[in-house]
């Protein structure tokens, strides 16, 4: 074969050309998917950059985009039965739920209010900016919801972002951001502001922590990736593990108690950080408490080498949740235990004792443990052990406005739900916005676009004082 060397010549030049000009040369990726994490990173910030000179109406009709192209029928149930499939964790109908939250309850431009300082030296502004290119980590648990919270609020504030999912779900990430790159072309927004990778890996994660042109992190995840990143050395936002309490006291109503907990622990198979993950109850009610509890679909274990065998089950030497039965429904649980129970059971609960490592161990599956306790204080000192200072999520049933306030005081976690269940934390039968990043540890509580944006100043001497 004859090698044209003039024609190769010709090619290269062209290549080195653009690559100086700083053109697309590094940009062509399939919908915001990429071969490299340095390509996906380099396409995000020119979009950012181009994104710089889009008015707040363009940002609100992109969030709006988003918000579109999830509730979109077809997306929604293709993508709330790929995780599902993908992930082996979660159920269908609450994925619906999950994401049809996410797409509506998650706060977009109006959540970034101007501060506005006015006086005789003039007039000052205190704006929310963008950061610029954001990487954000996303789990396996909520791997859709995440990505629409945070393209959401991350759009609105003005930045690009690069998504690092979990390698478990690939598939269905990269689904959702290509349908959200086709949207956004269509509505005219610069391409590739949502990016990713077309093989998530530990090492595309890490590239992309590392890499100049990231200036800040958003993990949510377990505490390995919060560790990782708050150890970055750039801006993070750390959004952790939990293990919630939810304390029962003699002056709960204790039917709807009852029902509101096993509604809150079985929603996605309890998958959410958020859910319920031990009851603490006081001695005088936790029979009938757990006689209620029963009635709303809880199936209770009471022989004691039935309840160590499931510990073998769905642990590793109860120090972790064995990952394929995390998300997983009780009666799939129940059977693999050798007990063939109505389809219709929500919860697997059972006495134990706070040292259990049901009680200890943040589990992700409908297994809920209760533990008696003389009275209120009792509980609560116990819910704050059990919670680790993780200051995520705790629940408190009870008619006392004291008690409430001192467990409120003493958990100090992001999201305290009294008399409902945990969902009303985000906004589901609760007041308030929703997120699927609860950043607890870096104090950003529920995020939102604030959350991804600088404060800057921008100060005007003399005039505009119209008092
Ligand atoms: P995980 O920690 O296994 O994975 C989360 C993400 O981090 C994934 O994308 C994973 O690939 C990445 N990752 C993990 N370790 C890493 C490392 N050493 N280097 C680079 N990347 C790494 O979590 P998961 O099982 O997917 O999700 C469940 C956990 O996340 C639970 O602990 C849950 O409480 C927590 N979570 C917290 C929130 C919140 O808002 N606080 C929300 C959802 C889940």
């Amino acid at each position: 074969m004859k090698v044209d060397v003039d024609l190769i010549q010709s090619l290269v030049q062209k290549v080195l050309d653009q690559v100086e000009e700083g053109n697309e040369i590094s940009t062509a990726g399939d919908l915001g998917v990429f071969q490299t994490m340095d390509e996906a990173v380099n396409a995000a910030d020119i979009a950012q950059r181009k994104y710089l000179s889009y008015s707040m109406a363009d940002r609100a009709k992109f969030v709006q985009v988003i918000r579109d192209t999830v509730l979109k029928r077809e997306n929604l149930e293709y993508m709330s039965q790929a995780a599902v499939d993908e992930t082996g964790m979660g159920a269908y109908e609450f994925k619906l739920a999950k994401n049809t939250l996410a797409a509506t309850k998650s706060p977009g431009i109006e959540d970034l209010v101007t501060e506005a300082i006015s006086g005789d030296d003039g007039l000052t502004l205190v704006e929310y900016s963008p950061f610029g290119v954001i990487g954000a980590i996303t789990p396996t648990t909520n791997p859709t919801e995440t990505v629409i919270c945070n393209s959401i609020g991350m759009l609105a504030a003005g930045d690009a972002v690069v998504f690092s999912p979990h390698p478990r779900a690939k598939g269905v990430t990269l689904f959702l951001i290509r349908a959200l790159n086709r949207a956004l072309k269509e509505a005219g927004a610069p391409d590739n502001l949502i990016v990713t990778v077309a093989e998530p890996s530990i090492e595309n994660t890490n590239a992309m922590m590392q890499h100049p042109k990231v200036r800040m992190l958003v993990a949510t995840g377990g505490p390995a990736i919060v560790k990782t990143v708050l150890s970055s050395g750039k801006k993070a936002i750390g959004a952790g593990a939990g293990n919630p309490p939810v304390v029962v006291d003699e002056t709960a109503d204790i039917e709807k108690a009852a029902s509101d907990i096993v509604a809150g622990c079985s929603f996605d198979n309890n998958l959410p950080c958020i859910a319920e993950k031990e009851v603490i109850a006081v001695e005088s009610i936790a029979d009938y408490l757990i006689f209620n509890m029963k009635k709303s679909g809880a199936y209770e274990l009471k022989d004691k080498a039935l309840i160590e065998k499931l510990v073998e089950l769905v642990t590793n030497e109860g120090k972790k949740p064995k990952t394929e039965f995390v998300g997983k429904s009780a009666p799939y649980i129940l059977e693999k235990l050798g007990i063939q129970a109505d389809k219709d059971v929500k919860v697997i609960i059972m006495e134990a004792e706070e040292s259990h490592p049901f009680v200890q161990v943040e589990l992700m599956m409908p297994i809920l443990p209760v533990v008696r306790v003389e009275n209120v204080d009792a509980a609560i000192d116990m819910a704050v052990r059990v919670e680790h200072g993780n200051r995520h999520t705790a629940m408190m049933h009870s008619r006392n406005v004291d008690k409430l306030t001192k467990m409120a005081k003493l958990i100090q976690t992001t999201i305290f739900v009294k008399n409902g269940p945990s969902y009303a934390g985000i906004g589901v039968g609760g007041m308030g916005y929703t997120t699927f990043t609860i950043a607890g540890p870096t104090g950003e509580g529920l995020t939102s676009a604030k959350s991804f944006a600088r404060k800057r100043k921008c100060v005007l001497v003399g005039g505009f004082d119209v008092r």
